[in-house]
């Protein structure tokens, strides 16, 4: 079984993501870092440290730091759910993030957002960079991979009447500091970002992998499609699609290594 003396990282906001993991790890020892509970393990034989950060970019900037510098992390990752933003996407898909954005930091003129780079002012020329992108040959390993999940389907009774196969596929993520619970914001978060999801943390754990020379990896099943039902439908779904990010994880977590 491969092991290695440089541990992945892994943040999740909520306990409920958390658990799901935990779950599935074994040598486990628990320790406390700076008021937060930091879960050490193995997860298939490669060696893991998991600490649920709290919701936002700051809380998961924080976390996402302390454990690079405690631990000396070869790489981040962040697991848990988010909100849909393409329609061809149901509950109950997970999306891998080869491009990340922080869609709630920029210049905002009149209405017109314009996204710029985190960590530079946002006037300027900056704004062409705003995106932090997997490596290349990180993606098609990761591409590879996300072929070949197969994931179960939901409960029945959460599960629609005659849907299709819950998805594996790769997008681009956005975080922000904002649940989304609206049908135009989804809209125009999908046209102008050309975003598959939305969520409150994986951006900014990005950032810090590009301070840090990291490679950051974000896995979000959907537990609600951010339209008009989302705040309906994240608390409905939530712990049944965060095993599933779990799934995806113990899949991807072999190319990091
Ligand atoms: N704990 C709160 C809600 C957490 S906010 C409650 O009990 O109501 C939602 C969390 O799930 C965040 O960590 C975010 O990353 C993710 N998420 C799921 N759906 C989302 C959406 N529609 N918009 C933004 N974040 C979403």
């Amino acid at each position: 079984m491969p092991t290695s003396a440089a541990p992945l990282a892994v943040i999740c906001a909520m306990a409920e993501e958390e658990a799901a993991l935990a779950e599935l790890m074994v040598h486990v020892e628990t320790r406390m870092l700076l008021g937060r509970r930091v879960v050490l393990g193995q997860l298939d034989g490669h060696d893991v440290v998991v600490s649920e950060s709290g919701v936002g970019k700051v809380a998961s900037a924080v976390t996402a730091a302390l454990l690079a510098h405690e631990f000396g992390c070869r790489g981040l990752v962040v697991s848990g759910v988010a909100g849909g933003l393409d329609p061809a996407l149901h509950i109950g898909d997970t999306v891998i993030a080869h491009s990340l954005v922080q869609h709630d930091y920029g210049h905002l003129q009149d209405a017109a957002m314009i996204p710029f780079r985190p960590g530079v002012p946002p006037l300027g020329e900056h704004r062409r960079d705003y995106a932090f992108e997997l490596a290349p040959d990180l993606i098609d390993r990761l591409t590879r991979a996300a072929a070949e999940i197969d994931l179960p389907d939901l409960p029945a009774d959460l599960a629609a009447p005659g849907e299709r196969r819950r998805r594996v596929l790769m997008g681009r993520i956005l975080s922000g500091d904002q649940f989304i619970n609206s049908e135009v914001v989804r809209r125009r978060l999908h046209t102008e970002f050309g975003a598959q999801a939305v969520e409150m943390e994986g951006a900014a754990v990005a950032q810090v992998g590009a301070l840090l020379g990291l490679p950051v990896v974000v896995v979000r099943c959907l537990s609600d499609l951010a339209g008009a039902d989302s705040h309906l439908d994240f608390p409905r779904f939530v712990a049944a699609v965060a095993p599933g990010a779990a799934t995806v994880l113990r899949r991807v977590i072999r190319e990091l290594w």
